[in-house]
């Protein structure tokens, strides 16, 4: 097999490509100046593309040979962070920072347009490039599925990549089924009696009452649920009481549900509403609870991800790691439940040159030795897919 490598000029491109992105950071559907500049380089390797839920861009390579469908995404969007990497070309926007790397994303997406775009005669297949919006929220999969990214032309298989600080500069990382968690928000208000701090006994105090409840919820994870189902009750916020000496009517909190597995994930609000009821009756007071569901858990599909890892082992420069799955979470799970897809991690660590932060930090980095690797990776998924070498089921 050939190995599909970017040449020189494609990977200085991508370099500048995702310098210029990285000064310029946009929140999610408000990717205006990016979304015209992957148009405008769209344009200039002649690729064929439409705009899809308000900011995102969806590019098309028509091979000249059959074959299967193969989608690339990239996502676009930044973080309301203030950038303190001290890299040269760090984001002129104040509180704003590609600090997930979706710039890189954005870029490597961009070189494998442009690899593949050289080579379309020979290409077997169609390649959809999905350059996507609002991926750290509100999420811009589902708008783009729903306006047919998926369907015109009909996509086989997906992948994605996502820079990840575990790997070094060199590496991917392909881990079959659950790599990503579901994350839900949850919100609890604990309603008691108010009264003066020394007369508790005629009171409902909500704040111990919220004590118990808090520690009471750990147990969905620490007993309720097998110890090998990744779960996650985190309360992140609490809020209440007016002074030291009164005692407070009113608690709210707020928290996130993560999970792996889609059956546990749907337990969780009972599981939480049963025990905040419960301590709630022992302690005299009311708790109300109101779940938000966000992203749904990423799977990758099994026989996909084996297949393409075994591909990308025979690509020279890549080693191909196996890392464990995270309980981050991330909206391509829907591209993933609507096709066979895989989420590749790349290596994007530089311990020597302290590139180490993790994403969505304001100190994160990474290390540009990466990028190539991202767009032989993204470029031999789309060839694999297209030409039956990397088989779909
Ligand atoms: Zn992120
Ligand atoms: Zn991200």
């Amino acid at each position: 097999m050939t190995a599909i490598l970017p040449a020189a000029g494609v990977l200085a491109r991508v370099v500048e490509l995702r310098r210029t992105i990285h000064r310029h950071p946009e929140l999610g559907f408000e990717e205006t100046r990016t979304q015209a500049l992957v148009e405008a380089e769209l344009d200039r390797l002649g690729v064929e593309h439409r705009r899809a839920a308000q900011t995102g861009v969806v590019g098309i390579i028509r091979g000249g040979k059959p074959g299967k469908t193969a989608a690339l995404r990239a996502d676009m969007d930044a973080l309301p962070v203030t950038e303190k990497s001290g890299e040269a070309f760090a984001s002129e926007v104040p509180g704003r920072m590609h600090a997930c790397g979706h710039d890189a994303h954005t870029a490597m997406l961009l070189g494998a347009a442009h690899v593949l775009q050289g080579m379309r005669t020979e290409l077997s297949g169609n390649v959809v490039l999905i350059f996507q919006p609002a991926e750290e929220g509100p999420g811009g999969a589902q708008p783009m599925i729903a306006q047919g990214v998926l369907n015109d032309p009909k996509v086989d298989a997906i992948a994605m990549l996502h820079v990840d600080i575990r790997l070094s500069a060199g590496e991917i990382g392909i881990t079959p089924g659950p790599v990503n968690a579901s994350a839900d928000e949850f919100y609890v208000t604990v309603h008691g009696r108010g009264g003066h701090g020394a007369y508790p006994h005629m009171a409902g105090d909500t704040i111990p009452a919220s004590a118990a409840m808090i520690l009471a919820l750990q147990n969905i994870a620490a007993r309720e649920i097998d110890p090998l189902g990744s779960v996650v009750v985190t309360v992140g916020t609490i809020g209440g009481g007016y002074r030291n000496n009164v005692i407070a009517d009113e608690v709210k909190m707020s928290g996130t549900f993560r999970a792996h597995d889609p059956e546990i994930r749907n337990t969780l609000e009972a599981r939480a509403r049963r025990i905040l009821d419960g301590v709630a009756a022992a302690y005299g007071v009311r708790a109300e609870l109101e779940v938000l569901y966000g992203y749904p858990p990423v799977v990758n599909d099994p026989v996909l991800s084996e297949n393409f890892a075994r591909y990308m082992r025979t690509q020279p420069g890549v080693t191909v790691e196996r890392p464990s799955p995270t309980m981050g979470a991330e909206d391509f799970a829907y591209f993933a439940q609507a096709v066979p897809g895989v989420q590749v991690r790349l290596g994007v660590r530089n311990q020597a040159e302290g590139i180490v932060h993790s994403g969505h930090s304001p100190q994160f980095r990474i290390d540009e030795a990466a990028l190539p690797i991202g767009v032989q990776t993204l470029t031999a998924f789309a060839v694999g897919v297209g030409s039956g070498a990397v088989a779909v089921d």
